[in-house]
């Protein structure tokens, strides 16, 4: 089934996803729900998706870019967004720890803030482990724009979203990021909406 996706302002959206226990898993709600996000993610479209989106306080998240758009982008777009292809992986109880020091700045968007984007900087790199959904361990190692995936994902567990981390400055409809600032490089992005300092590619 296609779930309405949980708009901000919501409070499922702002509290911690609670773990799920192991027998809780093979239950045919657990089940039902992954099979539904997934549903769901592919509708949208969005290359992921956490179960508060779908009111559900649960550490669950599906991911995967490996779809239509990412062939319909150019290779120099692909190449400066770090943008490969990311596997369908539905996670339970994921924790990811950053893997070096290096961070990338690019505008997200976010299903349940629709029709927005903002720019975020975040881990070039970062490691994720879970159980898949038949409970066994997983162990994800990812860097560019998988790895923005699921640093936007698994924040979503915690209920924060990308407004918290965005230079707000940039804050854009995605009208008006298609209208002024399309496929402009993030630092004359930032310059352009008054934003100095830290854009492009510096570690911070
Ligand atoms: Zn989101």
């Amino acid at each position: 089934m296609i779930f309405d996706i949980v708009q901000v302002g919501d409070p499922v959206l702002r509290r911690p996803a609670r773990p799920v226990q192991a027998e809780e898993l093979a239950t045919s709600f657990v089940q039902e729900l992954i099979v539904s996000m997934r549903q769901t993610m592919y509708d949208a479209p969005g290359v992921g998706l956490a179960a508060p989106q779908v009111g559900e306080g649960l550490q669950i998240v599906v991911v995967e870019d490996d779809g239509p758009y990412l062939e319909t982008m150019s290779a120099p777009r692909r190449a400066e967004l770090r943008r490969g292809p990311l596997p369908f992986a539905a996670l339970i109880n994921p924790v990811l720890e950053p893997v070096g020091d290096e961070t990338d700045e690019f505008f997200e968007g976010c299903l349940s803030v629709a029709g927005y984007s903002g720019a975020v900087r975040r881990h070039r790199a970062v490691r994720v482990e879970a159980m898949d959904a038949r409970g066994e361990p997983v162990t994800l190692e990812l860097e560019g724009w998988p790895a923005r995936i699921l640093q936007h994902e698994l924040d979503h567990l915690a209920g924060v979203l990308y407004i918290d981390r965005m230079d707000p400055r940039t804050f854009t409809t995605n009208e008006n990021f298609g209208r002024w600032w399309k496929a402009r490089p993030v630092d004359e992005i930032k310059q352009g909406l008054g934003s100095g300092g830290s854009g492009g590619d510096k570690a911070d």
